[in-house]
């Protein structure tokens, strides 16, 4: 596949932060990626991104090769750079990972989460049962917060940011497949149990609950549509 990136949801960035804007166009640029607004292969197209976000091509080829060395894109010699194809060892490779830092950031939240970091992880499963009711299509969002939640009750950063860098190239990963619910109901139980561990300061139970969760929507997702997605995060 060689098909030049559609730029519709990248738009013009605005100049009212210090913040660089390579940082910025590599933010607009992962977002679109974890999105599903490219495909695994596809070729991104340095002058059509630098346009859509209305700044100047370096920034872009900055943040591209930024994205390159984190290992979302590949550059190809003569090709330039493509959107991540991860193979289906190298997901199943993602998920232990997540596994890993999720399992020790719920360990973690049930020793250091304060009362209102609990009550926050109680508010967004609501929002997340709700979401699962509705016929909104909002990708992950619901799901993915319970566990940014978590990962920031955590306090750890160094952890959290492995965690969201595990995420995001999970979310590239299987983009493409679409959004399935069947077991939006069964995780927001598991979610809630892991809750009330961490409530209770229980940090073996929370480690286990998260990691046992996490296997199980990998295992759903690998008998629905194949080891490359998965219905929530
Ligand atoms: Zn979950």
């Amino acid at each position: 596949m060689d098909n030049v990136v559609e730029t519709a949801e990248l738009s013009p960035l605005s100049t009212l932060t210090s913040e660089t804007l390579s940082s910025r166009a590599r933010r607009a640029i992962l977002q679109a990626l974890v999105n599903g607004h490219y495909v695994p292969g596809q070729r991104l197209n340095e002058v059509e991104i630098a346009a859509a976000l209305g700044i100047s091509r370096g920034p872009v080829r900055e943040s591209i090769q930024g994205l390159a060395s984190e290992g979302f894109l590949e550059v190809v010699p003569h090709r330039g750079a493509i959107v991540k194809q991860f193979s289906e060892s190298e997901i199943a490779a993602l998920y232990e990972l997540r596994r890993v830092h999720e399992g020790a950031g719920a360990l973690f939240a049930a020793e250091r989460a304060t009362p209102g970091e609990v009550a926050m992880m109680k508010e967004v499963l609501d929002s997340a049962l709700a979401a699962a009711d509705s016929e909104d299509p909002a990708p992950y969002t619901p799901e993915l917060d319970f566990h940014v939640r978590v990962m920031q009750a955590a306090h750890s950063e160094f952890v959290r940011a492995a965690a969201v860098d595990v995420n995001a190239k999970l979310l590239l990963a299987r983009a493409r497949s679409g959004q399935i619910r069947q077991r939006a109901h069964q995780a927001h139980d598991e979610h809630l149990k892991i809750v009330e561990a961490i409530e209770k300061g229980d940090g073996a139970l929370a480690e286990r609950l998260m990691r046992d969760h996490l296997l199980t929507s990998q295992q759903h997702a690998a008998t629905v549509l194949g080891v490359s997605s998965e219905e929530h995060a």
